[in-house]
């Protein structure tokens, strides 16, 4: 049946990102009837190109490992950080710390990326609507979502009913916005400005896709990120009054940037900027990256997942591995909803809480690497056995306890309050 024929289903999702894909394909392979709404037609630009290892799990799940082996996205096996001298850090191996195919992740090109696991989404069986926009949540006299108005690209209004709602509509933040839920975590307020060349320095052998982290003066930092085709992505995030100080033209900001740290301007010599592959703007890319958290994870009818539940400053690339895990927690707990034949607050109130505690260590961990007084090679120095508890966190292993971790930690850097745990509303 040509999707969006018939408007009943099980479950509706907004948006068909990795959250949104991920929820649909998971709740399609419990048998329920879900269509995804997705503005765009996929291929599309995005950016978030850097995996980490975890992300292997929820991967595995939707039945896309195979897929990614036989990709042509450079293998990643480390991170290294290099400091404003230019000088690199022992590149932090995960294999080291994981012994487990997973340890070995992807640098993926997200036009790319995206396209297969909706693809793979479809083929589970889920129906997908691309180029048609989600407008308004439709909802009974007791203000249980009960569906969606949508409009496609050449204005035809549709209806679509379910008894639940997924939104995993990325930052755009579809019932953030409407609802005012939006609740931003003020010291990480940052802008990236990013681009793209073909040419660039690669490290040899297992360094060839890792991903590095170069510093720049008050804890901004560059990530260099390669990708298929001889391609790297790179990009500033700073503070918006140190990337405007002196100019708001893209190329000089981006030019300056590059001269204060050796190692990137080292690497980037001999390459020639390009736009990103798949993407019609560009060369340069701005976004303020105002770090934030919903108020709730959901309501009567209504499940968030993804960036739309949070969004976590990028140092430590876990926006996708969040989006991944988060859809396909989010599609079970709406699986047990259906089951029960109740889809009220309640039934979510533990995958929000779930996601909020991974998400909260991480967070932890970018508010230490913030802090002015934090530096990992002193702490890991410090604290060695804590190592592991650290590697943990920086590969996603998050869903465990980190009271150690961050009591320690805490000695070194001003911690924030958890933020609040974006229970249901409702419930
Ligand atoms: P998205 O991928 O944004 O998908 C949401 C989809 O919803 C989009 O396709 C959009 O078109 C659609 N949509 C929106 N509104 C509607 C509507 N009303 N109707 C229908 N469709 C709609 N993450 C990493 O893992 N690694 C990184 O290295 C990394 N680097 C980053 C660097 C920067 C500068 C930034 C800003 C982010 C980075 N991220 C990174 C984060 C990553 O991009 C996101 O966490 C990830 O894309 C979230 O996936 P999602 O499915 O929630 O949202």
């Amino acid at each position: 049946m040509k999707a969006g024929t018939n408007h009943r289903y099980d479950a509706i999702v907004v948006g068909g990102g990795p959250a949104g894909s991920a929820a649909a394909t998971v709740l399609a392979m419990h048998g329920r009837r879900v269509v995804v709404i997705e503005k765009e037609k996929f291929p599309r630009y995005h950016i978030g190109e850097s995996l980490i290892p975890y992300t292997y799990f929820p991967l595995k799940r939707l039945g896309v490992i195979g897929r990614m082996r036989k990709s042509v996205y450079p293998k990643k096996y480390s991170v290294q950080f290099v400091s404003m001298d230019g000088l690199a850090s022992h590149p932090f191996y995960f294999f080291q710390h994981l012994d487990h195919p997973a340890s070995q992740t992807w640098q993926v090109v997200r036009g790319d990326f995206d396209l297969m696991l909706l693809n793979n989404a479809r083929d589970k069986g889920a129906e997908v609507l691309e180029e048609t926009r989600v407008v308004e949540l439709l909802r009974d006299s007791v203000n249980t979502v009960i569906g969606v108005r949508a409009e496609t690209k050449k204005g035809r209004a549709l209806e679509f009913h379910a008894p639940v709602t997924i939104d995993a509509s990325g930052r755009e933040g579809f019932s953030l916005a409407r609802n005012r839920w939006r609740v931003p975590d003020p010291k990480l307020d940052r802008v990236a400005l990013w681009t793209y060349y073909r040419g660039a320095v690669r490290d040899p052998g297992k360094d060839e896709g890792a991903t590095t982290i170069a510093f720049l003066p008050d804890k901004g930092w560059f990530w260099y990120i390669p990708l298929p085709d001889d391609v790297v992505s790179v990009g500033a995030v700073a503070q918006s009054d140190y990337l405007f100080r002196d100019t708001r033209k893209l190329e000089a900001i981006f030019e300056r940037e590059v001269g204060r740290n050796k190692w990137i301007e080292q690497h980037l010599a001999p390459g020639k900027r390009i736009r990103a592959p798949g993407s019609s703007d560009g060369p340069f890319y701005l976004t303020r990256e105002w770090s934030y958290r919903s108020r709730h994870c959901g309501a009567d009818g209504l499940v968030l997942a993804g960036d739309v539940l949070t969004f976590l400053d990028p140092v430590f690339s876990s926006g996708v591995f969040f989006a991944l895990k988060g859809g396909e927690l989010a599609a079970d707990a709406v699986h047990a909803a259906l089951a029960a034949g109740d889809v009220s607050a309640r039934r979510f109130r533990e995958y929000g809480e779930t996601m909020s505690r991974g998400i909260e260590s991480m967070r932890r961990l970018v508010h230490a690497f913030y802090d002015p007084e934090f530096s990992m090679r002193q702490f890991v120095t410090r604290y060695p056995p804590l190592r592991g508890d650290v590697t943990d966190c920086i590969i996603g292993n998050v869903f465990r306890d980190f009271t150690r971790l961050f009591k320690a930690v805490g000695e070194f850097a001003r911690l924030p309050a958890a933020m609040p745990c974006g229970g249901p509303l409702n419930s």
